[in-house]
């Protein structure tokens, strides 16, 4: 069996022959040996004292010199310490150089979303209040034309545009009303029609058969309890076929001047990205809002609210870095925040394109909607 030394082993066995060829090499009375004066100095006097009593120098006189020898192998070990904590100190300067370089080059970690100045997390309900009616403003003066999106001429044509509006878009139904009107101008008209030709009219705003029902049904109880007037109350509008609370309170806001708040999906989407409610619920929602605001406001907050929703606080991508409420929403950066990227999100008139009426108010600033199929 072949005994091997290994690196280690073989690295330890010469270390005390260096030692012992180190002692011999370092002779007594050297330059490098001046520093050990304290000790050298008395030692080497004695020595040559000796040496004149006795002309043969025992070897033993050198032993104090021998003293001396770690003296004289200071300047080595100095040596080899200072190139030792030179290379050590090298060594950390390299590797905080390393450090710095990594920490450049290391990819950024997600910081969460930018929070605009002056948005406190928490606060309380009269800071959320205050804050609350700031967005109301700012909202005014960014939608100061903001107004029902649905082309209406009296209050029944609002409300059968309010009961088709359902699951569409205000576009599409002013798309469609134009001939549905030249057609039945009357509840009693529509009462009248003929289903499948009433349908066939509506057919492009979506669930047309269901939307049917509900206009011959609306326009009958019109005709024959109101004396073919819409009625002012939302508890006479929410008894009509297919009206609820939303569709009445549009009603009673734009045709009749009744404060109503007008909760629609874009509507309780910002309610609650605003954190001015919590809940999904739209009566919910109604009710927390109506604390908020006085009932004067509510009509107008109603269309600024949803002029915003569907301009620039869209349901998946809210155009955050163009959104002039942006410094009071503590859903700040739930969208889009690069400005440019942002800018392009922006719909109808806010994004250059056509508003949502064929006939829009005189102060509307964006281009009137094409009519169907325009
Ligand atoms: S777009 Fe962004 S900043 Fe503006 S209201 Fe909506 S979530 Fe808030």
């Amino acid at each position: 069996m072949t005994t091997k030394k290994t690196a280690a082993e073989k690295t330890t066995a010469e270390k005390p022959a260096k030692k012992a060829a180190t002692k011999k090499a370092a002779p007594a009375g050297t330059a490098a040996a001046e520093p050990a004066t304290a000790e050298a100095a008395p030692a080497r006097k004695t020595a040559a004292k000796k040496a004149a009593a006795k002309k043969t120098a025992p070897a033993k006189k050198t032993a104090p010199a021998k003293k001396a020898t770690p003296t004289k192998n200071t300047p080595t070990k100095t040596s080899a310490t200072k190139t030792s904590t030179a290379t050590k100190t090298s060594a950390a300067k390299k590797a905080n150089a390393a450090k710095k370089a990594t920490a450049k080059k290391a990819p950024a970690k997600k910081s969460p979303a930018p929070k605009p100045p002056g948005f406190a997390k928490r606060e309380s309900r009269a800071a959320m209040v205050k804050r609350a009616h700031a967005i109301n403003e700012v909202l005014a003066e960014t939608y100061p034309y903001a107004h029902p999106e649905l082309d209406f001429e009296d209050p029944f044509q609002l409300l059968v545009a309010t009961v088709l509006s359902a699951q569409t878009t205000d576009l599409r139904v002013n798309q469609t009303t134009p001939a549905l009107f030249a057609k039945y101008p009357t509840p009693e008209d529509m009462a009248a029609a003929v289903p499948e030709e009433l349908e066939e009219l509506i057919r492009p705003t979506g669930f047309f058969r269901a939307k049917a029902r509900s206009l011959l049904g609306l326009s009958a109880a019109l005709r024959d309890d109101f004396d073919g007037e819409v009625p002012a109350t939302v508890d006479a509008l929410v008894k009509l076929p297919g009206v609820g609370r939303k569709t009445a309170f549009v009603v009673l806001g734009n045709a009749f001047g009744v404060p109503g708040i007008t909760v629609d999906t874009h509507f309780g989407r910002l309610a609650r990205r605003w954190k001015w409610t919590t809940s999904e619920d739209p009566v919910k929602v109604e009710s927390d809002v109506a604390a908020i605001f006085e009932p004067s406001e509510w009509t107008m907050l109603s269309h600024r609210v949803i002029f915003h929703g569907r301009r620039i606080c869209h349901s998946r991508r809210p155009a955050c870095g163009a959104c002039p409420v942006a410094p009071l929403c503590p859903s700040y950066g739930e969208g889009e925040t690069d400005p440019e990227k942002a800018k392009k999100l922006l719909k109808y008139e806010k994004g250059g394109m056509p508003g949502q009426r064929l006939k829009p108010p005189a102060d509307f600033p964006g281009p009137p909607a094409p009519p169907l199929g325009g």
